[in-house]
């Protein structure tokens, strides 16, 4: 759950991934929460779209005769690259089951969708992708690409983990899009947040972007959740991040991974980083401290420390 991103830092974020960002004139304010009484957000995660066709940014933009647009949040061409195309709510990802819902909230691995009762357009960021999705349609690699690059900057805004994209066919019973595999897109989203952006959004790069970790929230959680009920979630951010970058070094299985909860596993993969730093008892004792934590989020390159 978050704030969405406002106009200029949604710009920031995608370009300091590494995107080229065309801005198509009004998207800042092209949106449906007037119309429907309905504001957009809190967020929990981007859902990626084919669009069936070709040429059919304006189409994204305008909305058809059936549905208003903006009918996602941002267009990627199969050449014209990415444009920018609404802010706010958007039509793209319809009645939604709300147990996938639940697990991308969870950052959890996602249910089969066999429901369609909860409003997607509340809480997810829309792609669409230009691509006529028969399976015969081929996606240049610059194109995929930018669609890692766009999932990616948003989850690092938030502090998210690959476990917040998904696509239409994942969360809408009936949808087929994206036409590629998701586990493999989620995948070469995670390598991409690993790896760092690699713009410069008009900023030194990586710096403004990276997400912060609050240092007693976290140490909140690391002495809440393990007694708490299984898989209690006190700060699902702030333990996402540190949880990633405890699996980026070696000290986390990947399956303890990813669930916000700041649970035993969690605790005793942050006292072996402890370790690694030199530190032992009671030091060791994986509650996070300020000194072990900024470096884990220097090493990892995931994070910065906030007091
Ligand atoms: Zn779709």
């Amino acid at each position: 759950m978050a704030t969405p991103l406002s106009a200029a830092e949604m710009l920031s974020a995608l370009k300091t991934e590494g995107l080229g960002v065309h801005e198509h004139v009004g998207w800042t304010t092209h949106n449906r929460d007037k119309a429907t009484g309905k504001a957009f957000g809190p967020v929990i995660g981007v859902l990626i779209h084919h669009t069936a066709g070709h040429g059919d940014r304006e189409l994204c933009f305008d909305g058809r005769y059936d549905l208003p647009g903006p009918l996602c949040h941002a267009w990627l061409g199969r050449t014209e690259g990415l444009w920018l195309i609404g802010h706010g709510r958007a039509n793209h990802a319809g009645l939604v089951d709300h147990d996938v819902l639940d697990a991308l909230r969870k950052q959890a691995p996602l249910p089969h969708d066999d429901h369609a009762h909860a409003d997607g357009n509340d809480c997810l960021y829309g792609l669409e992708i230009e691509n006529l999705g028969n399976g015969k349609d081929p996606y240049p690699d610059a194109q995929y690409r930018q669609a890692v690059l766009w999932a990616a900057a948003l989850c690092r805004a938030h502090g998210w983990s690959e476990r917040s994209v998904a696509g239409h066919k994942e969360v809408q019973p009936g949808k087929i899009d994206p036409s590629f595999d998701m586990d493999d897109f989620r995948a070469d989203v995670r390598k991409q947040l690993a790896a760092g952006p690699t713009g410069t959004g008009g900023k030194p790069a990586g710096k403004a972007s990276k997400p912060r970790v609050d240092l007693s929230r976290l140490i909140d959680a690391a002495k809440t959740d393990p007694e708490a009920k299984q898989g209690h979630v006190s700060y699902l951010t702030g333990t996402n991040l540190t949880e990633a970058a405890l699996v980026e070094l070696g000290h986390l299985a990947r399956t303890y991974a990813g669930d916000g909860s700041f649970g035993s596993a969690t605790v005793t993969a942050y006292a072996r980083w402890q370790r690694h730093l030199g530190y032992t008892g009671a030091a060791a004792n994986g509650i996070p401290g300020r000194t072990s934590l900024v470096k884990l989020g220097a090493a990892s390159g995931l994070f910065t420390v906030i007091a």
